[in-house]
């Protein structure tokens, strides 16, 4: 199945979800200049998704081939044990955003305007999260996502690979282009695969960094010895 590019997603911006997320107070002396900025960005915001189902053809001691793109992973092996079919995605918050200038040294201002960009990439993932679900009559699902949580359980260099399931679709019909160290342009975007599952899972669980704003689950040793199962790395 070709790809399928989501591009027409609603997105609004709260002004209390911005003060909260920007620790800042409402009343206080920024406040009204911060959201006549948020209010540009996110005027201009157009957050998209792309995705593809794709299905697992193989899998080895700690590889799993997914539409002839083998990666190495003994997490993602481990992970995928029981799934046949995933749903390889990347959203982003879009390009539009950065057109929106920003004072240079206005550090409150381009943080404010990151931090738009992170709420239409919410905005962005929970669309496509909801789309699937209702597409293809999923319940549940959980993902990973290559470089994130400790370097080792789906080392970063597979966006690589990851991306090439796209072809080159992904910059041209979402503009997500990968850096030379594999980050990803916008900087407000992810890449995972969603896969069906009944147990939660996130993979803040096999992440060993400390003091991370955005952990969403404790980090979890049993989980980390069965799916990652290699000496942990020294806080
Ligand atoms: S704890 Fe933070 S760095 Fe680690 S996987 Fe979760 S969000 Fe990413």
């Amino acid at each position: 199945m070709p790809p399928v590019v989501l591009d027409q997603i609603k997105f609004e911006l709260e002004p209390e979800v911005l003060f909260k997320r920007l620790h800042l107070d409402p009343e206080g002396e920024y406040a009204a200049e911060m959201v006549a900025l948020a209010k540009r960005v996110a005027a201009v915001a157009r957050p998209k998704a792309i995705y593809r189902v794709a299905y697992i053809q193989d899998r080895g001691e700690d590889t799993v081939t997914i539409e002839g793109v083998r990666f190495t992973s003994r997490t993602l092996r481990a992970t995928l044990a029981e799934v046949e079919r995933v749903f390889a995605y990347v959203a982003t918050c879009g390009t539009e955003m950065d057109e929106v200038p920003v004072p240079e040294g206005d550090f409150l201002g381009e943080f404010c305007r990151d931090t738009v960009k992170e709420l239409a990439l919410g905005a962005a993932t929970a669309f496509l999260t909801a789309h699937l679900k209702e597409r293809y009559s999923l319940g549940k699902l959980a993902a990973m996502h290559p470089g994130s949580g400790d370097a080792i359980v789906w080392p970063i260099q597979q966006q690589r690979p990851f991306f090439s399931l796209f072809g080159d679709q992904v910059e041209a019909r979402i503009g997500v282009r990968l850096t030379p160290t594999f980050l990803m342009i916008p900087n407000k975007s992810v890449s995972g695969l969603f896969y069906p599952t009944e147990v939660d899972f996130m993979t803040c669980q096999l992440c060993h960094r400390e003091r991370c704003p955005h952990r969403r689950a404790p980090f979890d040793a049993d989980l980390w010895e069965q799916r990652v199962g290699a000496t942990a790395p020294a806080a």
